[in-house]
This record gives C-alpha cells, sequence and structure tokens, in this order.
C-alpha cells in the first residue's frame, strides 16, 4: 500500500503547492512511483506541472461526484508523477458533501483503485479546514504541515490539529503527523529559527529537515510547467527538498 501524505494548512501562501510539486518529483527521482491530487479548486498544482485546468473536461471533482473514475481523469507523465487535476469546479464539492452521508471519506473510496499502483500519493489540499481538506486527511497515512516561520505563523496551527484530531477520532485512526515543515526559510534570521522552536514546543510537533531555503527560484518553476529541481537543479531549494525526499525514504 501506498504511503498517502496530506499536506496541509488553512493558511494560504505557505508553500502546501510548491512541497507536493517538488518533493513529489524530488520522490519520482529516486524511482518512486508518485501520484498527485490537486484537491484545491484554485488548481494551482495542476497549472504549477503544465497542465491547463480550462482544457480539462473531467477533474477530481467528478470522481468525486461519482459515476467517473480516478483512472478515467488520470494524467500520467513519462518522467514525473502522475497527476489527478483540479478544475474550479470543486469549489462547489465543500457544499455537495455536506449534503451527503459519510461525506469524509469520499477520497478515501475514489483513490482506492489507483493504490496498487503508487509507491506515495500526496494530496494538495485546500487552504481551509472544510470537508475537501478533511477528505484530503481522511484517506492519508501522514499529514506534513508547512509552515512559514514569521510571526503570527503559529495562528491556526492549533486549529489545524484539532481538525487532524477530530479526523483520527472519526474516520482515520491511523493518520500520523509527520511534522512541521518550515517554508520559506531565512536562516540567517534567529527570528525564524526562534518562531520555529516556539510552535514545536507548543504543540509538541516534530520539525522535519531541513528547512526549505526563501528562493526566488521557486517563483519561476511553475509557470513553466517545472519544478525548480528541473529549472535549477543545483540550488539550495532543490537540494533541499531532495534531503525531505531521500529522509522520507
Ligand atoms: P500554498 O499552496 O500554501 O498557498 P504555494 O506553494 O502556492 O503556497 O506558494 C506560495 C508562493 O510562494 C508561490 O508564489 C511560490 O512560488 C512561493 N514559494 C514557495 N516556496 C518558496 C520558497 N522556498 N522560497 C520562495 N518562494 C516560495
Ligand atoms: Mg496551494
Amino acid at each position: 500500500m501506498p504511503r498517502t501524505l496530506a499536506v496541509a494548512n488553512q493558511k494560504g501562501g505557505v508553500a502546501k503547492t510548491t512541497t507536493v510539486a517538488t518533493l513529489g518529483a524530488a520522490l519520482a527521482e529516486l524511482g518512486q512511483r508518485v501520484l498527485l491530487v490537486d484537491l484545491d479548486p484554485q488548481a494551482c498544482l495542476t497549472f504549477s506541472v503544465g497542465v491547463d485546468p480550462e482544457d480539462l473536461e473531467k477533474s477530481i471533482h467528478h470522481v468525486m461526484l461519482g459515476g467517473v473514475t480516478a483512472q478515467e481523469v488520470l494524467i500520467e507523465f513519462e518522467d514525473a508523477p502522475d497527476l489527478l487535476p483540479a478544475t474550479i469546479e470543486l469549489a462547489t464539492m465543500e457544499v455537495r458533501l455536506a449534503q451527503e452521508g459519510g461525506p469524509e471519506q469520499v477520497l478515501r473510496t475514489a483513490l482506492r483503485p489507483l493504490r496498487a499502483s503508487y509507491d506515495w500519493i500526496i494530496v494538495d489540499c485546500p487552504p481551509t479546514l472544510g470537508l475537501l481538506t478533511v477528505n484530503g486527511l481522511s484517506a492519508a497515512s501522514d499529514v506534513l504541515i508547512p509552515l512559514q516561520c514569521e510571526t503570527l505563523a503559529h495562528r491556526g496551527v492549533g486549529q489545524l490539529l484539532d481538525t487532524i484530531h477530530d479526523v483520527q477520532v472519526l474516520t482515520n485512526p491511523a493518520l500520523h503527523v509527520l511534522g512541521v515543515l518550515p517554508t520559506l526559510y531565512d536562516g540567517r534570521t534567529i527570528h525564524a529559527r526562534a518562531v520555529l522552536d516556539t510552535i514545536a514546543d507548543t504543540y509538541s510537533l516534530d520539525v522535519l529537515e531541513p528547512a526549505i531555503p526563501k528562493s526566488i527560484r521557486f517563483a519561476e518553476a511553475p509557470a513553466i510547467g517545472e519544478t525548480i529541481l528541473r529549472t535549477a537543479p543545483t540550488s539550495p531549494g532543490a537540494k533541499a527538498y531532495r534531503a525531505l525526499a531521500g529522509a522520507l525514504l
């Protein structure tokens, strides 16, 4: 069975999508069979691996609605992770899910037929704690929390951990919190380190290493459908994600 990693934080701009794309690519470089799942209606992950959501007739939205299988919307790549893409229609899913019985397990059920084909399934959660994120967490074996180490970064961490705890109690007792991944990290400032230490202590969370350094290189890659591993392969950011992938194995 694959490890299914939910990348979650209800704060936007903390590098969830970047982490899903780049960590996934780094695991694929190591020979792992990787599937990325875009669970954000903004479809930034889908865009950033070079797929225009506007061109898609079907997406994860239709799979979660039922009647369409995950295989039917799966986009396979030659030497990069495969993708279950999102489209803006996914924005209506929270309301629809709320009307169903067992709305937390829809993604888990949808992914089941693909599980045997992958070593890793990595889910890009939207910046909310609603039913889409709960579906991501319910389908996962592990959750990784990207965190930008700045003042007020901790705001919301408690709520996220409460949500994770609810999922553990209600739908997914095996869900394991891998820890926080420091992103957009400026190691030169004592401040970043201090924020990180405070959060790790306050919430008893592991801090994953290495921290992902802040770099303008990250902004460039998704525009051409690549990750930093290809556009700046020897940059500190690329090295950090490769090291993280190695550590996860
Ligand atoms: P989220 O999915 O949490 O909203 P994104 O992955 O979309 O966050 O990242 C938000 C922005 O920050 C994007 O413009 C991305 O290119 C940029 N970014 C991500 N990681 C880094 C980094 N390590 N250094 C600098 N910019 C980064
Ligand atoms: Mg995102």
